[in-house]
């Protein structure tokens, strides 16, 4: 019997062009924004406290958050035929964000995606007394890389019988890419398959995506950069 396959696809740089997190970040933090990014890129700090820090510097509106979100979502060229190829191929459509995520639903409701996805995995973004805060509902439930463990939602597709498809761009992304059984890389996400020697089809927009073929899966828990039912972070 042919294998099924799923997607496990990243939101913001992915589905969009542009991370709509860190364009919020980027507008309403100004330069406690850089000084918090900076520390990211050095990998002084995990993305799971990025977004933390981050979102006492946003207003805690989020009904203004979302117009802004909904004014510079612009979809990656593909997105709707390829969730129609999905759909044809009989392969569930999982998107996992670390970013805010509260955007996720308006956007694909305002584009007519929302129905067409199987999951959608975020983090959950709300208003506070103290101003805006973030809770996790899918991180490990002890390693303090991630805000939502994506490694584990790719290994809870294999143990469903999927082989997964990983489809992303940032540097995040390599923890749940290092489980996929085929990675779609660009940007950040491409520079580190190339560091790890993982192989990678390198992507620019959907139509790339929908030529990849169903791979076979297989067990990556040797050269995988975590252990989502262990410890973490390797
Ligand atoms: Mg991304």
């Amino acid at each position: 019997m042919e294998q099924k396959t799923a997607y496990l696809v990243d939101f913001d740089g992915t589905i969009t062009t542009r991370d709509l997190s860190s364009e919020l970040a980027a507008y309403y933090g100004g330069n406690e924004y850089m000084k918090i990014e900076n520390e990211y890129r050095r990998r002084n700090i995990p993305i799971k406290i990025w977004l933390r820090r981050i979102a006492r510097h946003l207003p805690p509106d989020l009904k203004l958050l979302e117009t802004k979100a909904l004014q510079w979502a612009d979809i990656r060229p593909g997105f709707e035929r390829f969730l129609e190829h999905a759909r044809e191929n009989d392969s569930p459509v999982i998107v996992a964000s670390d970013g805010f995520g509260f955007y996720i639903e308006p956007i694909f409701e305002e584009k007519g995606f929302l129905s067409k996805v199987s999951r959608i995995y975020r983090n959950e973004t709300y208003e506070s007394p103290q101003g805006l805060k973030i809770k996790n509902p899918h991180a490990h439930r002890i390693c303090e890389v991630c805000g939502n463990c994506k490694a584990a939602h790719v290994v809870g597709l294999k143990e469903e019988g999927y082989s997964v498809i990983y489809i992303g761009d940032g540097s995040n992304d390599r923890f749940g890419a290092s489980w996929s059984d085929f990675i779609c890389a660009r940007d950040s996400l491409a520079k580190i398959c190339r560091e790890q020697n993982f192989n990678y089809s390198q992507w620019i927009d959907f139509y790339d995506i929908i030529k990849v073929k169903k791979p076979e899966s297989y067990d990556r828990s040797l050269i995988s950069l975590c252990c989502p039912l262990g410890d973490g972070v390797k």
